[in-house]
């Protein structure tokens, strides 16, 4: 089954590329072989597109830009998949990579969206985001914008799937400083004042230049540089090419120094760990004799008859004897 699947997916099949994503997504048990076989096939073919995290609050205009963005890239010959990393999937009734949110590029034939899986842990989420990105790649999508809400703590799982990020930015009323975790900005490669055009043309643009200024504080990204700062218009369609263009010298730069396939390899270290952490964990906690232990070591710790730190070498004793 899975064998047919991939050749499917190896033509650009759209529908066998849902299927398969649908599949890596099953939590059902029977599922889980296949899905591996899947992605081990398509390991070999992936690689070949740009990652591009897209982050930003609710409202930050994500998805206008998404479509605008999406169509430039279309139209210059690009295959684009935009997926979304969001683990509460809903919020305010609008879903991250919702096709009609993006209007136009969802129609277009060169490209795929497919919206958040629902629910789940943000290692779940993420897990699912990087063989889905396998898979698009795998069906020769070589633009990939993965869309995120920035808030919680998605941005820091974006930053171990992305070659960059971009985080999309209104100008509030002389607050939107104050408005951004570290965190985000950090993790951000291009910074993107969206909306740039009627009353918030000049804002936008003092901001961006207070911005410039910001940016300088902030410690230096891993590969040494600090974050760009773009003006864009989705509306009116400006500063989408030099958002392109920013994009791809940045990526061009860090492929050619030889950085994102070390980004690449530490991405796949730390999920390595990170899976192994998450499984070492729930199979701890579901563990029936640590079940049967943990009330009672936990009020005894309350309590002052143990030290959190006995407690806890009682508790692991029965793991690891
Ligand atoms: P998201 O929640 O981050 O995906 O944001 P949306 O893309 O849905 O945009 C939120 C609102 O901002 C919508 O009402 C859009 O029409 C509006 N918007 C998005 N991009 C622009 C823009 O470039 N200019 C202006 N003036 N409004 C925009």
């Amino acid at each position: 089954m899975s064998t047919d699947l991939y050749t499917a997916l190896r033509t650009g099949d759209r529908s066998a590329l849902a299927r398969a994503i649908t599949l890596v997504e099953s939590t059902r048990g029977e599922d889980s072989g296949a899905a591996r076989e899947l992605v081990r096939m398509c390991l070999p073919h992936s690689g070949i597109s740009q990652r591009i995290g897209v982050t930003g609050i609710p409202g930050a205009g994500k998805s206008t830009l998404i479509d605008v963005l999406g169509m430039h890239l279309v139209e210059q010959g690009h295959r684009v998949a935009v997926l979304a990393v969001d683990p509460s999937s809903v919020r305010g009734g609008s879903i991250l990579g919702d096709k009609t949110r993006m209007e136009r590029l969802s129609q277009h034939p060169q490209a795929f969206i497919r919206p958040s899986p629902t629910g789940g842990t943000l290692g779940g989420v993420g897990r699912r985001t990087r063989e889905t990105i396998v898979l698009c790649e795998a069906a020769g999508y070589d633009r990939l914008l993965i869309e995120t809400v920035g808030i919680g703590q998605s941005e820091l799982a974006i930053d171990r799937i992305t070659d960059i990020n971009l985080l999309l930015m209104i100008a509030g009323a002389g607050d939107e400083l104050q408005g951004i975790k570290r965190g985000i900005m950090e993790a951000a490669d291009i910074l993107v004042l969206t909306k740039s055009d009627g009353e918030n043309g000049m804002r936008n643009r003092r901001t961006a230049g207070e911005l410039r200024q910001a940016v300088q504080l902030l410690p230096a990204r891993d590969h040494g540089g600090r974050p760009e700062v773009l003006l864009c218009s989705a509306l009116e369609n400006h500063g989408i090419a030099e958002l392109i263009n920013a994009i791809s010298e940045f990526t061009e730069r860090m492929r050619s120094t030889g950085f994102t396939e070390m980004r690449r390899h530490e991405q796949d270290r730390w999920w390595m760990r990170s899976t192994i952490e998450e499984r070492l964990i729930t199979g701890f906690y579901s563990d029936p004799r640590v079940q049967a232990m943990l009330a009672d070591l936990e009020n005894s710790v309350v309590s002052g008859t143990h030290s959190p730190f006995d407690a806890a070498e009682e508790l692991l004793k029965i793991v690891r004897p």
